[in-house]
């Protein structure tokens, strides 16, 4: 979530490596993706082309990671929005920013000389929530310009588009935008398990100085129910305390207190940890 504004266009280095867990849902994504880099292969067998990916689960887990990676993995431009930056008082404006999307991702790809897009939205359910008789004007015109815009991606198109987007709500979605043909792939991303835990542990600890005494593991038991953004941030709230105490590594201490930190302050200030 990165509230309004494009957040990031361009070519992406991010690969699947530098998730943490997840192990099944990456699994279930480069499967997806194969979809896109064997083009041939899939034409040949008459198989409908993959248009839309749908990442579902609670906010931190690494969706925007993974879309990310996704773009790595198929050398693909990569462009993220948000789907609040599609609200707009007046009707129509949505609309426009969504075919401006479209139109800038063929653009930036054509200009990189890459044969394909990702496109990520973020907070789908902002724009794709279920219509409720027509109230929302506004809103059904800018989800009708996606569904409008998706229909229109074709298999043999050069550049070609991926969509994918992100929910935490995924109850919420317009049953329009599940359809087949528009976001078909749903994929799991769920709050990551022990061995989940310690994996994205070791990589936010990797660029950080620890003392030999701290156990991993024993941190990983300890964080039951964190996220991966919230993982990060013990790892980083860790590293203030002992450049606080000007410390030369990290402790168990330090990590201690990051962890009632952290759990603090997700009650707390929420929005302003991010
Ligand atoms: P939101 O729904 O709030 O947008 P998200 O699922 O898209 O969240 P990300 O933006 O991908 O979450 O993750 C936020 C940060 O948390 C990442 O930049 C990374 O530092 C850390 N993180 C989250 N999940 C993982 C993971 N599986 N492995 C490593 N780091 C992670």
């Amino acid at each position: 979530s990165n509230g309004k504004g494009r957040s990031e266009v361009g070519a992406t280095k991010f690969s699947f490596e530098q998730i943490g867990g997840q192990e099944r849902a990456k699994e279930e994504l480069v499967e997806a993706l194969d979809f896109l880099v064997k083009r041939e292969q899939i034409a040949k067998l008459g198989i409908r082309p993959l248009k839309g990916i749908l990442l579902a689960g609670p906010p931190g887990t690494g969706k925007t990671l993974l879309a990310k990676a996704a773009a790595h993995y198929t050398d693909s431009v990569y462009l993220a929005a948000s789907g609040s930056e599609f609200v707009e008082m007046y009707v129509g404006v949505g609309a426009g920013r969504i075919r401006d999307l479209f139109k800038e991702a063929r653009t930036k790809a054509k200009k990189a000389g890459k044969s394909s897009a990702v496109i990520f939205i973020d907070e789908i359910e902002v724009i794709g929530g279920k219509r409720d008789g027509g109230q929302h004007r506004e809103y059904d015109q800018t989800l009708n310009q996606l569904l409008t815009e998706m229909d229109g991606i074709h298999a043999n198109e050069s550049p070609r588009i991926l969509m994918i987007a992100a929910t935490n709500r995924k109850e919420m979605l317009d049953s329009a935008l599940l359809r087949p043909g528009r976001f078909d792939r749903h994929i799991v991303v769920d709050l990551p398990d022990k061995k989940g835990r310690l994996h994205i542990l070791n990589i936010h600890a990797a660029n950080k100085p620890i003392d030999e005494s701290v156990n991993l593991e024993r941190l990983a038991e300890q964080t039951y129910s964190f996220s991966g953004a919230q993982l990060e941030s013990v790892m980083n709230e860790a590293a203030i305390y002992a450049l606080r105490e000007e410390h030369p590594v990290i402790t168990e201490r330090h990590l201690t207190m990051a962890i009632d930190k952290v759990m603090l302050g997700e009650k707390t200030d929420r929005e302003t940890t991010k």
